[in-house]
C-alpha cells in the first residue's frame, strides 16, 4: 500500500463488491442495456393484411427471426393502431392501476421489437416493478429452486428434493455434472420431490434429444431450457432456428409436458453475435419470437447472461424490463434471479426485491435450494446459505416469495424418507443397495462435501441401466408401492395424470392443494389497492413462522432455567426502607425492580451477582464505601442512577437495570446529564463494571477520573437484542410501583467452591 492513499480505499478493496468486475458503456461491442445506435427504430409496414416490414427492415431483408415474428407474432388487425400510439402514452399506461393487463397485452401483440423496448424504456425501475406486478398472467406468486449436488448423488437429490417441496417450490430442476447421469438424477428427483406433497413439477435439464427422452419416460413434467436468441448467428450457432425450436416446442406439449423457452440479456453477447444492438432490444426480439411459436412462457430475465448484464450502467434495470416485456405479451415468466449476479450480498438482496414484493409466476427460475458448491446450474442469486435470508424477507416485507419455513424436526424425518424411498426403489428394480451408512451421511449432511455415499462413476452405471432397460415412471411407482412408499407412489402417480389431463399446459400453470392454478382460472386482476394477489391471513402466519422467535414465556422461562443452574454468589436481604447516607465517601447502587428477583443476567450474559462483585470490589477499590439498594418506583437507567445518587452520602451513585446497562450519577445533576453511561450492555464485560464502580467511588472524592470506553465494533446491537430487551424491560417495569420506597438491601457474599 502506498503512502498517499486514503485507505478506506484499501477498506473498500476488501469488501466482497471489489469482486465484481464493471465495464463500460459501449453500443459498438454490445454494453448496452436499453439503447444502442445501432438499435432500430419502431416501425411497421402492413400490405393487404401482410406484414411487409419491421422495425425498418423491408420483407426482402428480412432474417429468419424477423420472418418468424411477421408471420406468427404480429396481430395485422392490432399493430397500426398500436404502433400508432406514442410509447409515452403505452408507458403510462403500463403503471395505470385503471387500465386492466388485458387491454395492454391485446396491444402487445401489435407491437414489433423495437417499440416494446422503446415503451418500457420509458420506465423507471420503480414503474418496472409495479407495471410487472400488475401485468403478470397469474395471480398467486409461485418459485422454482435447483436440486442438485457436485456428485450426482441419487440418494442427496432425493433427500434435497423432498426439503425443496416442503419449502414450497413449485417446480423444481436438476442437471448434472456427468451428463451420463441424467436418468439417474431424473429418477432420484421424482421419487424425492413425490415426499410429503403431491404436484411439485419437475425438470432435469440435459441435451436436449436425451431431455425428451426422460420426458417421454414420464419422470419429468416440464421443460424450460428451450433457448432462443435475438441474432440469426446466435441462432445457427446452436444448428438451430426458430422452426426447429419450435418444433421441440411442440413434442413437449403433444407428451403433454409444460414447456417453456429461455432467453434473457447476455446470451448474445456472450455468444459474440450481438449486432451492436442493445440487450433490451434483443430480449424484446426473442420474447416476440417465444410468443409466436405458442409456448407457454419464457424463462427470462438473464439467465446465464444476468452476470454480464449487470456489468452494465443500467444492467440490473434491464433485467426487470425484459421481464416486464414477457408478462406484458402474455407468456408466463420465470423470472431469473438464478445466475448469481454478483459476490456482493447488497446487490443480491437488491437484486431480488422488486421481484419478492412485486410477485412473479417463479420468482427464481432456479433458486438454489441446495448449497453454492453443490448447485450444478452455477451458483443461484439466492441459494442454500442464504434460503433463510429470504424467508426473513418475506416476513419483512408481509410479500409472498413462494416459501414456507420449515422445522428442523420435519426437514430430518422428510430427508430419512426420501433417502429410503429412493433406495428402495433401487433396490426393488436392482439398480444397487445403499447402504446403512451411505443413507445415514446423506441425511444429515449440509452438502456433499459431507457425505459418503454415491460418487458419480458410480451413478452413471445406475444411470445407463436406467436408460438401457427402458425403466419408466410406472416402474418406479411401483416399485414404491411395493415397499410401502404408497403415499409417495400416488403422489408420483398425480404428477403423471397432470399430463392426461393436460389443465397445467396453460399458461402459468402450477399445482396448489391438487389443483393446477394458471392464469385461466387464477388470473391477476389487479386494479389498485384491495385487488390483485393480497397475502391471506393464514399465509401471513406462515410466512411469520421462522425458527427461534423470542416471546415473553421464552424469556421468563430462560431466565428461570438459568437461575436454576447458576451457582448464586450472592444473598440479597431486604432491609426494609433505605435512607439517605452520610458517609461522604458512600457509593450507592441502585439495582432495578426485577434484579436477581425475576431476572439474574446481563445482556452479556454476566450473572447479577458476579455483577455486583465486581461493583462492589471496584467501589472499594477506590476508596468508596458501597450500599446496596434496590429502587421499586423506577427501572429507567437514568433514575435508577439518579435516585441512587440522592440516597448517597457522596450525592454519587451507580444506577444498573439486570440487563447491564448502567450509569454513574450525581444527585446534582439532570436525569439525562450523567457522569458516564454504559448503555452497549450486551458487549459490557465484568472488567467494565469493576471499573465502572473504581470511577464511581474516585467520583465521589470528587475526582473526574477516565471514563470507562467500552469498545464496540459496529455490531448491529439493535438488530440483535432489542426484542429481548424490550421484553426483559417489560418484566422490569412490570415490577414497579409508584412512589415506592428504596428499600435497603443487605448482601452476604459468598465465596465460590473451589
Ligand atoms: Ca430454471
Amino acid at each position: 500500500m502506498g503512502a498517499n492513499r486514503w485507505r478506506r480505499f484499501a477498506d473498500w478493496d476488501n469488501r466482497p463488491l471489489r469482486l465484481d468486475r464493471f465495464a463500460v458503456e459501449d453500443a459498438e461491442n454490445g454494453f448496452a442495456a436499453f439503447r444502442s445506435p445501432h438499435d432500430p427504430k419502431p416501425g411497421i409496414a402492413i400490405e393487404g393484411g401482410r406484414i411487409v416490414g419491421i422495425d425498418g427492415v423491408a420483407e426482402a431483408d428480412f432474417d429468419m427471426i424477423d420472418i418468424f415474428i411477421a408471420r406468427y407474432h404480429i396481430d395485422p388487425a392490432v399493430a397500426p393502431m398500436a404502433m400508432a400510439m406514442p410509447s409515452s402514452e403505452i408507458a403510462r399506461m403500463l403503471v395505470d392501476m385503471n387500465v386492466p393487463r388485458t387491454e395492454l397485452t391485446r396491444l402487445a401483440h401489435g407491437m414489433t421489437p423495437a417499440k416494446l423496448a422503446e415503451v418500457v424504456a420509458e420506465l423507471n425501475a420503480m414503474e418496472i416493478a409495479f407495471a410487472y406486478s400488475k401485468m403478470r398472467a397469474r395471480k398467486t406468486p409461485g418459485n422454482q429452486g435447483h436440486v442438485t449436488n457436485a456428485k450426482d448423488d441419487p440418494l442427496q437429490l432425493a433427500a434435497d428434493a423432498a426439503i425443496a417441496v416442503a419449502l414450497g417450490f413449485d417446480e423444481i430442476e436438476t442437471t448434472m455434472r456427468v451428463s451420463r447421469n441424467a436418468w439417474a438424477n431424473a429418477v432420484a428427483c421424482c421419487v424425492g420431490a413425490s415426499v410429503g406433497r403431491a404436484g411439485t413439477l419437475f425438470q432435469c435439464a440435459s441435451e436436449e434429444a436425451e431431455e425428451l427422452r426422460i420426458g417421454m419416460a414420464g419422470f419429468t413434467s416440464y421443460a424450460e431450457t428451450v433457448s432462443v436468441y435475438g441474432t440469426e448467428r446466435a441462432f445457427m450457432d446452436g444448428d438451430d432456428t426458430p422452426w426447429s425450436k419450435a418444433f421441440l416446442a411442440t413434442a413437449y406439449a403433444s407428451r403433454g409436458i409444460k414447456m417453456r423457452c429461455t432467453s434473457g440479456a447476455g446470451s448474445e453477447l456472450l455468444m459474440g453475435f450481438h449486432e451492436k444492438k442493445s440487450l433490451l432490444y434483443l430480449e424484446a426480439r426473442c420474447l416476440c419470437l417465444q410468443r409466436a411459436m405458442g409456448v407457454q412462457g419464457t424463462q427470462n430475465g438473464g439467465i446465464d447472461g444476468a452476470p454480464v448484464t449487470a456489468t452494465v450502467p443500467g444492467g440490473v434495470r434491464e433485467l426487470m424490463a425484459e421481464n416486464l416485456i414477457a408478462v406484458w405479451l402474455d407468456l408466463e415468466c420465470a423470472s431469473g434471479n438464478d445466475a448469481r449476479s454478483t459476490e456482493s450480498e447488497i446487490r443480491v438482496g437488491a437484486k431480488i426485491l422488486p421481484y419478492l414484493i412485486g410477485g412473479s409466476d417463479l420468482i427464481c427460475s432456479g433458486f438454489g435450494s441446495i448449497l453454492k458448491y453443490d448447485n450444478s446450474f452455477n451458483p443461484s442469486l439466492l441459494n442454500g446459505e442464504e434460503l433463510e435470508d429470504y424467508l426473513v424477507l418475506q416476513r419483512d416485507f408481509e410479500a409472498d416469495g413462494g416459501l414456507t419455513p420449515i422445522g428442523e424436526e420435519r426437514a430430518l424425518d422428510l430427508r430419512v424418507r426420501a433417502v429410503e424411498a429412493i433406495a428402495a426403489v433401487f433396490e426393488e428394480l436392482g439398480l444397487g443397495n445403499p447402504t446403512r451408512e451411505m443413507k445415514a451421511s446423506v441425511v444429515v449432511a449440509s452438502g456433499s462435501d459431507e457425505t459418503a455415499s454415491y460418487t458419480a462413476g458410480q451413478v452413471a452405471h445406475i444411470s445407463e441401466a436406467i436408460k438401457a432397460r427402458d425403466i419408466n415412471v410406472l416402474d418406479v411407482i411401483r416399485a414404491l408401492d411395493r415397499r410401502g412408499f404408497r403415499e409417495e407412489a400416488e403422489n408420483l402417480l398425480y404428477v403423471v395424470k397432470l399430463r392426461i389431463s393436460g389443465d397445467y399446459l396453460q399458461t402459468s400453470a402450477m399445482v396448489r392443494n391438487g389443483h393446477v392454478l394458471s392464469a385461466v382460472n387464477d388470473p391477476n386482476d389487479y386494479l389498485g389497492p384491495g385487488t390483485g394477489y393480497r397475502v391471506s391471513e393464514a399465509r401471513r402466519q406462515e410466512i411469520n413462522g421462522i425458527r427461534d422467535l423470542l416471546d415473553r414465556e421464552t424469556v421468563m422461562s430462560e431466565e428461570a432455567e438459568f437461575a436454576r443452574h447458576v451457582e448464586r454468589g450472592i444473598m440479597l436481604r431486604g432491609m426494609g426502607e433505605a435512607a439517605i447516607g452520610s458517609d461522604p465517601r458512600e457509593v450507592v447502587i441502585g439495582v432495578s425492580p426485577a434484579f436477581g428477583l425475576q431476572l439474574f443476567r446481563t445482556l452479556s450474559g454476566i450473572p447479577v451477582d458476579d455483577l455486583l462483585k465486581a461493583l462492589v470490589a471496584g467501589i472499594t477499590e477506590g476508596g468508596g464505601v458501597p450500599r446496596i439498594v434496590r429502587l421499586r418506583h423506577t427501572a429507567d437507567t437514568s433514575f435508577l442512577g439518579l435516585s441512587a445518587a440522592r440516597l448517597s452520602g457522596s450525592k454519587v451513585g451507580i444506577g444498573i437495570q439486570t440487563k447491564g446497562t448502567a450509569v454513574i450519577h450525581h444527585a446534582d445533576r439532570l436525569p439525562h446529564n450523567n457522569l458516564e453511561l454504559f448503555s452497549n450492555a450486551p458487549i459490557t464485560n465484568i472488567g467494565h463494571y469493576r471499573a465502572l464502580g473504581f470511577n464511581a467511588a474516585r467520583h465521589a472524592r470528587g475526582e473526574i477520573p477516565e471514563p470507562v470506553v467500552v469498545p464496540q465494533h459496529g455490531e448491529a446491537m439493535g438488530s440483535r437484542y432489542h426484542a429481548r430487551v424490550a421484553l426483559i424491560y417489560a418484566i422490569e417495569t412490570s415490577l414497579t410501583l409508584d412512589g415506592a420506597a428504596p428499600e435497603e438491601i443487605a448482601a452476604s457474599f459468598r465465596e465460590a467452591a473451589a
